[in-house]
C-alpha cells in the first residue's frame, strides 16, 4: 500500500445525515442510505469505528486506539484500515465525499453477483394501502397458528393437483396453454401481493410491485422487499420468502379442483395451470438461483446475501481483483463454501442460458426451414 493510499487515514469522517447504523438481518450491524435506498453490511469491528466518526476523530486516531487496546503495531493496522476507510468512502456514506466509480475489474466481479433483471414499477405507496387490511388480520393472528394453517392448506391442495396432472391428458393445443399463462399471471400477482403482506406482518415496508424481465427474458411480477433485511428474525426472513411457493402449491389446488369441475376449453385451461403452478413451484425452489426457495434457505441458515457473496468472491478469485475487505478474513472452510457453491451457482446461469440460446437458434433454424 503507498503512501497516497494510507493518506485516506488522515481524513476526518462523518456519515451523511440520511445515513443509519441499524442492527439488521440476524443482529448484523449495517448501514441504512436512505438517498439509495440501499444497505452496507458492516463487521463488527467496522461497525464499532463508524460508530466513532463523528467528524473530530481521524483514522490515524482510531489506528491508535486499536494499538492501544490490543498492542498490535500502527505498521500493520493502518493498511488494513485504510482498506475499509478507502471503501466505505467510495460507496459514498460519508459527508462531502460522493460515490466513487470503481476498477473495470471490481465492476465485473460486482455484477456477476447480481441478477440482471429490467426492472418496472407500478405500485409504490398504494402497495401498502392495499396490503394492509390483510396483513393487519394476520398479525393479530400467532404465528404458529399461521403456519399450521399454511401446512393445512398446502396438505389439502397438492393431492388434488397431482391427481389431476396424473388423471387428465394434459392438452396438446396451444390455446388452453395460453390460457393458462394467462392464469398463472394472476397468480403470480397474487404470489407477489403474498410478500408484501409477509413484509408487513413482520413490521418492514414493500417498496414496490412491478413487473420485471429475469435476465431480459424471462417475464415475472416483484415486490422489492429489500428493507426485509431489518428483519432480525431468521423465521420471519425466511416466512418473507417461503409464503410465494406456499401460496403456489395452493393455488395449485385451486386450479386442479377447477379442472375436475369444468368440461371443454375451461377444463383444458386449469388443467394447463395446475401443470404450470407445479413447474413454477419446483423451479422456484432452486437453491442455485436467487428464488424464494433459495432466498428462505438462506434466511433460515442466517446468511445474508451468500449467493451474490459466493459468486462475488468466485470472481475476485478468478480474475485476480482485489478482494473487498469483507471478503478478505474468511475461514478456509467458508471459502471452500464460496467457491464450491459459487461455482455450481455460476454453472447452473451458464447452463440455463446456453440452453435457451440452443432452443433459440434451433426454433429460429426451423423457422426459417420452413419458410
Ligand atoms: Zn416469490
Amino acid at each position: 500500500m503507498t503512501n497516497l493510499q494510507l493518506e485516506v487515514l488522515e481524513q476526518r469522517f462523518r456519515l451523511r445525515p440520511d445515513v443509519e447504523l441499524i442492527d439488521g438481518a440476524d443482529g448484523a450491524p449495517m448501514l441504512f442510505d436512505a438517498l439509495s435506498g440501499r444497505y452496507v453490511r458492516l463487521g463488527r469491528q467496522a461497525a464499532q469505528i463508524v460508530r466513532n466518526l463523528d467528524g473530530t476523530v481521524s483514522g490515524a486516531d482510531i489506528a491508535d486506539r486499536i494499538s492501544e487496546h490490543s498492542g498490535v503495531a500502527r505498521s500493520t493496522i493502518d493498511p488494513q484500515l485504510a482498506r475499509l476507510f478507502s471503501e466505505l468512502s467510495a460507496s459514498g456514506i460519508f459527508e462531502g465525499h460522493e460515490a466513487k466509480s470503481t476498477t473495470a475489474k471490481d465492476r465485473v466481479a460486482k455484477a456477476v453477483g447480481r441478477t440482471p433483471t429490467w426492472t418496472r414499477p407500478l405500485l409504490k405507496d398504494g402497495l401498502t394501502r392495499l396490503v394492509e387490511p390483510v396483513s393487519e388480520v394476520l398479525r393479530a393472528t400467532p404465528s404458529l397458528v399461521r403456519l399450521l394453517a399454511a401446512t393445512a392448506l398446502m396438505g389439502l391442495a397438492l393431492p388434488f393437483s397431482i391427481n389431476a396432472v396424473r388423471g387428465y391428458t394434459l392438452p396438446i393445443t396451444a390455446l388452453p396453454w395460453l390460457l393458462g399463462m394467462a392464469l398463472m399471471f394472476t397468480q403470480t400477482v397474487f404470489h407477489e401481493l403474498g410478500h408484501a403482506v409477509s413484509c408487513r406482518v413482520h413490521g418492514v415496508k414493500p417498496r414496490e410491485l412491478g413487473l420485471a424481465l429475469w435476465y431480459g427474458v424471462v417475464p415475472i411480477a416483484y415486490v422489492d422487499r429489500t428493507d426485509a433485511y431489518r428483519v432480525r428474525s431468521r423465521g420471519a426472513r425466511a416466512a418473507i420468502s417461503i409464503i410465494g411457493p406456499v401460496q403456489d402449491v395452493i393455488w395449485s389446488g385451486i386450479w386442479a379442483l377447477l379442472a375436475m369441475n369444468t368440461t371443454g376449453l375451461a377444463h383444458e385451461a386449469t388443467l394447463a395451470a395446475t401443470v404450470l403452478a407445479l413447474t413454477m413451484t419446483v423451479v422456484n425452489l432452486n437453491p442455485l438461483l436467487p428464488t424464494d426457495g433459495q432466498q428462505a434457505l438462506e434466511a433460515a441458515l442466517g446468511e445474508l446475501n451468500m449467493r451474490g457473496r459466493a459468486m462475488a468472491y468466485l470472481a475476485h478469485v478468478v480474475l485476480r481483483a482485489e478482494l473487498p475487505t469483507y471478503l478478505m478474513h474468511l475461514t478456509r472452510r467458508r471459502k471452500t463454501v464460496y467457491v464450491v457453491y459459487g461455482a455450481a451457482c455460476l454453472a447452473y446461469v451458464v447452463f440455463v442460458m446456453g440452453g435457451m440460446a440452443w432452443w433459440l437458434g434451433s426454433l429460429a433454424l426451423r423457422m426459417t426451414g420452413a419458410l
